[in-house]
């Protein structure tokens, strides 16, 4: 198995998952050239993607799903919530159960119902030849729920948006500074330390930091957080907005 990103950030997300004869694409937040310009990046072509799975119906996550798919004939996976949220159009959607597992290929997927200021969001765990890679952005605080389902990933590309500080003090108008810190928003790097605290780390490969704010974090911070937990971890590797991150590899054991 092994997963890269096109970009993560808010201004845009797409993570590639690469796993036996299946590949997906979570979340496709940049338009069709660029989706196309990043995948070759990566050695490929929206025709190599198998479907789309969607988080939530967020702009930097969702700009580019519906014109890939339909240019491409790509199927499209999200939560009927965020079908009615997204007004999806005519193009091959599944839609899926938040709390329930499927399988895709030689993939099962879990979807993870997440507190985001969406409709009805959630974020994916891909479990293929005895590995797991979670997938975690967009969530405004940690739940029991998502401590156990994350809990023994091999692989892992969560969010560590913001620092409070930052945030607080920063340029953003008070509403979207609110709306960012609440339970709803996004995770600080505080919170983030917190879910690796207290989820099972064994396992883990490879753990990458995304969804980082360029106005309110800076990768000194996030960098400095890490080292509180990186006794515990391999390797961390950072994604951004325009490069995202090449391919990493997850080994089973
Ligand atoms: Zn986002
Ligand atoms: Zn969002």
């Amino acid at each position: 198995m092994r997963f890269a990103s096109l970009g993560s950030g808010s201004k845009g997300n797409a993570t590639v998952v690469d796993c036996g004869s299946s590949r997906f694409l979570v979340d496709c937040g940049f338009s069709i050239r660029e989706t196309e310009r990043r995948l070759l990046r990566l050695e490929l072509t929206p025709a190599d993607i198998g479907a789309v799975l969607v988080t939530h119906e967020h702009t930097d996550h969702l700009r580019g799903v519906f014109p890939l798919a339909k240019k491409y004939n790509i199927p499209v996976i999200m939560t009927a919530g965020t079908s009615k949220a997204a007004k999806a159009p005519s193009v091959p959607l599944t839609l899926i159960d938040s709390h329930s597992p499927f399988v895709f290929g030689d993939v099962t997927i879990t979807p993870v119902s997440v507190p985001h200021d969406a409709r009805e969001p959630v974020q994916y765990i891909f479990s293929c030849r005895g590995l797991r890679l979670g997938v975690l952005t967009d969530i405004g605080s940690i739940t029991p729920h998502v401590v156990d389902e994350y809990s023994g990933c091999d692989g892992l590309l969560l969010e560590c948006n913001h620092d409070l500080q930052m945030l607080q003090n920063g340029p953003y108008p008070m509403a979207l500074k609110q709306r960012i810190s609440s339970p709803w928003g996004h995770l600080s790097n505080d919170q983030s330390l917190a879910l690796l605290e207290s989820i099972d780390l064994q396992r883990m490969q490879h753990l990458v930091v995304g969804h980082v704010s360029l106005q309110n974090n800076a990768l000194e911070i996030v960098k400095g957080l890490m080292q509180e937990v990186d006794s515990k971890l391999p390797s961390v590797h950072y994604a951004c907005q325009e490069e995202g991150f090449g391919w990493l590899e997850l080994k089973a054991s």
